[in-house]
């Protein structure tokens, strides 16, 4: 909404900058020629200045409050109507039409309202300029007339100075009607700055280096890491996982997992310890290099407009056609690629809707597959899909994981057993670790977590 909506409030203004700068000139060419023609009469005319300055002061706070609050309310709407439409398949499910419709309306009515409400005060000030451009050639013409009366100035004098007085509200209504425009450009500006202002969470140092070819190794050290300060998510964590290991997180839901796996990949910075990757800490080397080399592949993978083929080499535009017809094979997706009549070259609408989870799955395995990074972060699916397309993730995933560091946010029980290493996760902290079948000895949480999940299964 502030790119799209605030940018053009602004461009309109923009325009209007021109007419102002020819509105000054002319301005200040009748002041010139009034104080020649008479200065006194002159200074009764401009007396209607300070007022109309007055006036502008009085109403910029007003106004200011009031297009702030318009520009607010229609960001509220845009998100309201965006959040809507993704989500309308929940919405229907749920049945929620006509109370999100109504909800809808009330934002939308508001909005309604505070455009309204900006509408007025913006149009207020022209008839304030109207008073007191009517109030000040009054004013000239019964003084003046006196003075003619009196024959102190001639009826000419008089005539083409009521003709100036009148000249000299032009460019003031314009000026002041730019103005308006003008102050609700500044609020769009304050709100398109306050974007461009936002600082990343994560910056590189000035003194950030490039990341060289890693082998792998991922060290973390007494690492502490919180979102915000008052909740402490992981707590003295150590972690050390040799180049080419495949290491399953395992743990309850908010154990703190997923959180791993950002900051192994620099969405955020440790609180304090540090992540080291082949020993270079990771806050001292640049993200975009720390990018290049580590894949991550989400549970819910997303995919963009354009085609398969266009989706898998994504993180590897200089990718050749067989490189990424390779990959597709690899992970297995050429039986699904048969059944489409358009095969690499099928297109995909918006998140891929138009593809099933595992299709979608196996897509984005085939860009980490081609973008064949050394390290690679995995949020395995939860998804249930059919058995067929179950073996070819499991195959897949085994082509995937081979000669990378990884690690894995793990829901398959295949994954985990043939993980060199478990990791079990519980309130931040790895409370047990070790291989499938030392945990199930030890008869601890994974044992207890094992037999809930798999057992019954
Ligand atoms: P898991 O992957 O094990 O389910 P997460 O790492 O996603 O757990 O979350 C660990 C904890 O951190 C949870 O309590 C969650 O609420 C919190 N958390 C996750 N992401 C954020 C975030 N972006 N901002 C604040 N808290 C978060």
């Amino acid at each position: 909404s502030r790119i799209q909506n605030d940018v053009s409030q602004i461009q309109d203004s923009l325009s209007q900058g021109f007419l102002t700068f020819g509105d000054v000139t002319m301005l200040l060419g009748i002041v010139a020629f009034m104080l020649a023609l008479d200065v006194k009469l002159a200074m009764l005319t401009f007396v209607a200045i300070p007022l109309l300055a007055v006036t502008m002061i009085v109403w910029q706070g007003h106004a200011r409050r009031a297009f702030m609050r318009a520009r607010r309310s229609i960001s509220v709407v845009n998100a309201k109507l965006q959040e809507n439409i993704s989500g309308v398949r929940a919405i229907q499910s749920m049945n929620r039409e006509k109370v999100n419709m109504e909800q809808f309306d009330k934002l939308n009515n508001a909005n309604l309202q505070a455009n309204l409400r900006a509408t007025r005060l913006s149009s207020a000030l022209m008839p304030v300029v109207e008073v007191l451009s009517a109030l000040s050639i009054s004013i000239v013409i019964m003084y003046g007339g006196y003075l003619a009366l009196n024959g102190q100035i001639t009826i000419g004098l008089l005539l083409s100075f009521a003709l100036y007085a009148q000249r000299f509200f032009d460019p003031i209504r314009n000026i002041t009607q730019e103005y308006a425009s003008f102050q609700r450009s500044m609020v769009a500006g304050h709100r398109i700055f306050q974007v461009l202002d936002t600082k990343p969470d994560v910056q590189d140092s000035p003194n950030a280096v490039e990341l060289p070819a890693v082998k792998g190794e991922i060290v973390f050290k007494d690492v502490n890491f919180h979102y915000n300060k008052e909740v402490p998510i992981l707590k003295d964590f150590n972690l050390h996982i040799k180049p080419g290991e495949t290491i399953a997180l395992v743990g309850p839901t908010g154990a703190g997992k997923s959180t791993v796996a950002s900051l192994v990949s620099r969405f955020y910075d440790v609180s304090s310890g540090s992540i080291m990757i082949d020993g270079h800490d990771l806050r001292d080397i640049k993200r975009s290099s720390i990018a290049k080399q580590i894949a991550m592949v989400l549970q819910d993978p997303f995919l963009f407009t354009g085609t398969i083929r266009e989706n898998i080499r994504y993180g590897r535009l200089e990718a050749t056609n067989t490189e990424v017809e390779k990959a597709a094979t690899l992970v297995g997706l050429e039986p699904f690629l048969l059944k489409m009549e358009n095969g690499l070259d099928t297109p995909i609408f918006e998140r891929g809707v138009n593809l099933s989870v595992g299709q979608r799955q196996l897509i984005s395995f085939a860009r980490a597959v081609l973008a064949d990074p050394h390290i690679l972060i995995l949020d395995e699916a939860t998804a249930n899909i059919d058995t067929q397309t179950e073996m070819v993730i499991q195959q897949a995933l085994k082509t995937l994981l081979k000669g990378r560091t990884s690690i894995v946010i793990a829901h398959r029980l295949s994954t985990i057993k043939d993980a060199d290493g478990v990791i079990v996760i519980e309130g931040g902290r790895i409370t047990e670790q070790g291989t499938h079948m030392d945990l199930l000895r030890a008869s601890g949480t994974y044992e207890r977590l094992y037999t809930m999940s798999y057992q019954l299964a």
